[in-house]
């Protein structure tokens, strides 16, 4: 199927690796210019070399912390008017709720709410005005099915979700969708960082328990970072233009309700 979006203009936050890579590439294949966004230069430009490498597209790398503003106005100076905008950042760390003090919060609300909210009010007037957008917002499947030590997460991605259902139904009219992507396990390093915690934890060794966590799933494995992409790329396609506010969840059928 041709995705109908080559030549236009995506900007990825957090696409040096994991999902907003696999995104990237996805969008590349399909003839988009990128504009990735990720702190670690060294990673950044190493992936940015090899998506010139292998797609016939432009692509952009810009070091910046998405999270900040600062960070925000160098991808924007560098992409100020996408077509494509994929919201991603690495998520808050695991824990107590009982721990947390304000700044915590203040943290995961800026890294997986506001910056994405930010970034959608820089671009969606624009696309608008153009009359095509396709906006992807990376979640989490704890959105849907709340992960007890994940409360940070849960909290301000649930928040994001709550502001993006009544936005998305303002921007559709004019050819400008938005939409969330929620990743059950896909294995990315994030993934690996929590099994080796769980190892450090429990004394079992990480292969027993990537073992076990895959055979938790229906699938009986972790999604990929290709499989991610290529959902992303079809949120982002021509032929995805009656689809605005909706949560499409990719966990290998983990979530057990009928709906
Ligand atoms: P990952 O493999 O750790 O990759 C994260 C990417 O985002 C990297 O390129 C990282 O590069 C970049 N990044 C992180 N913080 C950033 C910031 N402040 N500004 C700019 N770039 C930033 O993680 P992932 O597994 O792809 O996860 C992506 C998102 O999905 C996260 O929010 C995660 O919590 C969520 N998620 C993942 C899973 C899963 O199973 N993988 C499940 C549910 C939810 P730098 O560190 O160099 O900036």
């Amino acid at each position: 199927m041709d995705l109908g979006i080559k030549g236009r203009k995506a900007l990825v936050c957090g696409a040096s690796k994991g999902l907003g890579r696999g995104c990237a590439e996805a969008l590349a294949a399909e003839g988009v210019d990128v504009i990735i966004v990720a702190r670690n230069a060294e990673l950044l430009e190493q992936t940015a070399a090899q998506l010139r490498q292998r797609y016939a597209v432009q692509v952009i790398a810009v070091v910046a912390d998405i999270t900040t503003e600062a960070g925000r106005a160098l991808a924007l100076q560098a992409c100020p008017s996408p077509d494509i905008l994929v919201n991603n950042a690495g998520g808050p760390p695991p824990g107590d709720f009982r721990n947390w003090e304000r700044d915590d919060w203040i943290k995961a609300l800026d890294a997986n709410m506001l910056s994405p909210i930010a970034l959608i009010k820089s671009t969606v007037d624009g696309m608008m005005a153009r009359g095509f957008g396709r906006i992807v917002n990376i979640t989490s499947s704890a959105v849907k099915s709340p992960i007890d030590i994940l409360g940070l997460s849960n909290g301000a991605r649930s928040g994001l979700t709550g502001f993006v259902a009544g936005i998305a139904r303002k921007t559709v009219a004019h050819n400008v969708t938005i939409n969330n992507l929620l990743p059950g396990p896909f294995d990315t390093d994030r993934l690996q960082s929590a099994i080796l915690a769980g190892a450090t934890a429990s004394g079992k060794n990480v292969e027993q328990i990537r073992a076990e966590r895959m055979a938790q799933n229906p699938a009986g494995r972790f999604g990929t970072a290709e499989e991610f992409g290529a959902m992303c790329a079809f949120l982002c396609s021509r032929h995805a233009s009656f689809m605005s506010g909706q949560n499409v969840l990719m966990d290998g059928g983990a979530y057990p309700g009928t709906f």
